[in-house]
């Protein structure tokens, strides 16, 4: 068992960290970048700037690891994560180490920082983890029961399963882009009700849905179980999820067999991975789950995690505005639950997949993660700080969601997951 040392609020870095930053000494989160003249690397952030944890290798810093230097010359973090939570527990703990005020063995070597250090927004981010299996769990009970109001029957508005089951579909892991990807608006086909014909179009009604996705690593092999208490050890990271879906291709295609092409046309995912580790001060309980579950899905202690978390639209000119300020503690269903109903049935779980939370919404109106609930199916457009409107998502809109947890003056940040909507290709 590795200590999880780098979470101390004392800890100050002697890179300059601006006030409120996401990325202060104590997060350090990982991701995979690129420059123009060279391959892509492993890194971690700190303040405005990114440490490379290939230069770190080369030189020397991360001796006693059991990393080689082929798993930061990566284009993924896959490599990194198959050694499993301990390893990527020291790794965080030596790059702490590495930029600690009060450690002089990187800071005064003024040539090897200028070798490691580089400026965010002078860099290309990409896709931190190659995607094995992606799954959206609809494990938010406020989402749940608004789309089942508009719906269904608002006195029946959750189904009979959802609070005996987490709820999930297998997703399409290939088309999960990197922040600031542009999407197409989807064609497809459209059915306002059962009694007329179908009609072919771009989607009339894009949306976005505000989500948090974790990445696993190696979990057991085909036929054993993941046990709630054992799941924190099979979770390396978190990050912010943009699961996009066009509502109307939705509606028409999901009986019986759930989403389909309303869904996997895009997903967004933001280019840090937030360790389970940095989150850890961060825990808090969720709310009591009535009725009681079934044995294998009781857990203990406090698994759900205090995220604040906001959405906001930026049209193609003008301001941005906020549409929508959630939490992920609002979750009924934890990570930790989620990760034991799936592997239940002896389901296997890989280094990589990526277990996305459905879309959050809160109990009030402000904290809904889909514009399908905050604009309530069309009837309440919302005004943005333009004097426009909004029902859903137009062309050009660019949809950003940020979050963060915060504490004893440390803010663990996510940076921002956004994406553009372009028109829908002819
Ligand atoms: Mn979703």
């Amino acid at each position: 068992m590795v200590e999880n040392k780098a979470n101390d609020p004392a800890l100050r870095s002697w890179v300059e960290v601006p006030a409120g930053s996401d990325f202060p000494i104590q997060n350090l989160p990982f991701g995979i970048f690129r420059t123009e003249s060279q391959l892509p690397h492993v890194c971690c952030a700190i303040g405005d700037k990114l440490i490379d944890l290939k230069a770190l290798h080369v030189m020397g810093y991360l001796e006693n690891l059991p990393f080689t230097l082929d798993d930061m010359v990566s284009d993924s973090l896959n490599r990194c994560m198959r050694h499993g939570k301990m390893a990527m527990r020291e790794l965080r703990n030596r790059v702490s180490k590495l930029l600690r005020s009060d450690m002089p063995d990187l800071r005064d070597k003024e040539h090897h920082v200028r070798q490691v250090l580089f400026n965010q927004n002078e860099v290309q981010m990409l896709l931190p983890i190659k995607v094995g299996d992606y799954t959206d769990f609809y494990s938010s009970e406020d989402h749940a029961r608004n789309v089942g109001i508009m719906f269904r029957d608002p006195a029946k508005a959750l189904l009979p399963n959802w609070k005996h089951i987490p709820v999930g579909y297998h997703g399409r892991a290939s088309s999960i882009v990197i922040s600031g990807t542009p999407l197409h608006r989807p064609c497809g086909q459209i059915n306002a009700s059962d009694e007329t014909l179908p009609t072919y179009s771009p989607t009339k009604q894009l949306d976005f849905e505000l989500e948090v996705a974790f990445v696993t690593f190696d979990g057991k092999p085909l036929g054993q179980r993941i046990s709630t208490a054992e799941a924190d050890d099979y979770i390396f990271g978190l990050m912010l999820f943009n699961d996009w879906s066009a509502r109307d291709i939705q509606r028409w295609e999901y009986v019986p067999l759930g989403p389909f092409l309303g869904k996997n046309f895009g997903s967004t995912l933001s280019p840090w991975v937030v360790t389970l580790d940095a989150l850890e001060p961060f825990r808090t309980s969720g709310k009591a789950q009535e009725p009681a579950v079934l044995p294998y899905l009781e857990f203990e202690g406090d698994k759900h995690i205090d995220i604040a978390l906001e959405v906001s639209i930026q049209p193609a000119e003008g301001p941005a505005t906020v549409v929508s300020q959630s939490n992920f503690k609002h979750m009924y269903w934890n990570m930790n639950q989620q990760l034991a109903h799936h592997t239940v049935n002896g389901c296997n779980m890989r280094c990589g997949d990526l277990l996305a939370s459905g879309t959050i919404s809160g109990p009030a109106e402000g904290s809904y993660g889909s514009m399908l609930e905050i604009a309530w199916k069309g009837t309440k457009p919302v005004t943005m700080n333009d004097g426009s409107t909004r029902t859903f998502i137009q062309d050009h809109d660019t949809v950003i969601l940020t979050g963060h947890a915060q504490k004893d003056g440390v803010r663990i940040g996510f940076g921002s997951c956004s994406g553009t909507i372009l028109p829908a290709l002819s």
